[in-house]
């Protein structure tokens, strides 16, 4: 009587653990199937996610995606793409986007970061937006040069100028990787961007037009700015600029004297300046030299109403 109670017990038991096991797994399927179908319903009803590192990054994308792109900027208003470091809520958006549009010049904070949101969405499409761009030295080398005789930095490697998009020629280009990215995405749709990029690339010439008749008068004149982020910009309309700003601090006292002198000699009226810095020694050197303080943003968002804001501050300057 007991052994038969024993089998009894043993059976009954078996009977437990292979049901629960059968649950376990049709609730598993069942986990799978919904999972599956909450992406499917994600890619079909909801805009395709795109982040990028900069705000001038922000018009490009969504000229050419219109309204099937939402775009999440890493790097925001006000912030310095040479040191900002992402918020742990900024990775868990980029972690859901299904393409990442880098600046692709050496910007500081792609070099840190890069690989670290890389890591985050394996499947996402990372787009190098500097594509066909010939990039200049940064003016940090240049300097260099005159003090070294050799065209190395103090670190021994030569930097280009990362500020690639201050040049309407560049954003061009820009523009263009950012096209082939989307219809790499979203091949069904295209027609839709391919009318979008070849508008906004008509808007991009017209202001680079524009921009060569207003400022045809300053060929040949130099600016000086405390950040040295306008290189791409003075070679397309022949104009050079002298920063401030060394190596990303500011002057030694010995290098302020310098810039004053230089600035006496070229008849600087203006120093050009951006809010993602300190002003004060731009302050000093322009109560040095009679020149007032301007305003630009490089990082300003909505592309080509800012370049043409820059560009009168120029004309005016
Ligand atoms: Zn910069």
């Amino acid at each position: 009587m007991e052994k038969d109670f024993k089998i009894l017990f043993i059976v009954v038991l078996i009977i437990l653990t292979v049901s629960s096991v059968l649950i376990y797994f049709s609730n598993y399927h069942n986990f799978l199937n919904n999972n599956n179908n909450n992406n499917a319903s994600n890619v079909s009803n909801s805009k395709i996610v795109v982040a990028a590192s900069v705000l001038p990054q922000k018009e490009f994308i969504e000229k050419v995606g219109g309204d099937k792109v939402l775009v999440i900027i890493m790097v925001p208003p006000g912030a310095d793409p040479h040191t900002y470091e992402p918020k742990a809520s900024q990775m868990e958006q980029v972690a859901n986007a299904q393409m990442y549009v880098q600046v692709g010049s050496g910007i500081d904070f792609e070099i840190t970061w890069i690989d670290k949101i890389k890591s985050l969405n394996r499947n996402m499409l990372i787009i190098n937006d500097s594509k066909g761009i010939t990039f200049i030295p940064s003016i940090e080398n240049i300097s260099n040069t005159e003090q070294n005789g050799e065209n190395f930095s103090s670190t021994g490697i030569i930097e280009s100028d990362p500020h690639v998009w201050v040049s309407p020629k560049n954003a061009q280009l820009m523009v263009e990787n950012i096209y082939q990215g989307l219809v790499k995405i979203d091949p069904q749709n295209k027609e839709y961007y391919l009318i979008n990029k070849e508008n906004y690339l008509k808007e991009l010439r017209q202001l680079d037009k524009n921009i060569t008749n207003e400022l045809s008068n300053q060929k040949g004149s130099k600016i000086l700015v405390y950040h040295p982020s306008w290189g791409y910009f003075c070679q397309d309309y022949g104009m050079t600029q002298i920063a401030i700003e060394k190596e990303g601090k500011d002057p030694t006292p010995k290098e302020m004297v310098n810039i004053i002198n230089l600035s006496k000699k070229d008849n600087i009226t203006a120093i050009f300046v951006s809010p993602q810095y300190n002003t004060r020694s731009s302050e000093v050197i322009a109560s040095e030299i009679g020149a007032k303080l301007i305003f630009i943003d490089e990082l300003a968002p909505g592309y080509v109403a800012n370049m043409r804001k820059i560009v009168k501050a120029f004309e005016n300057g």
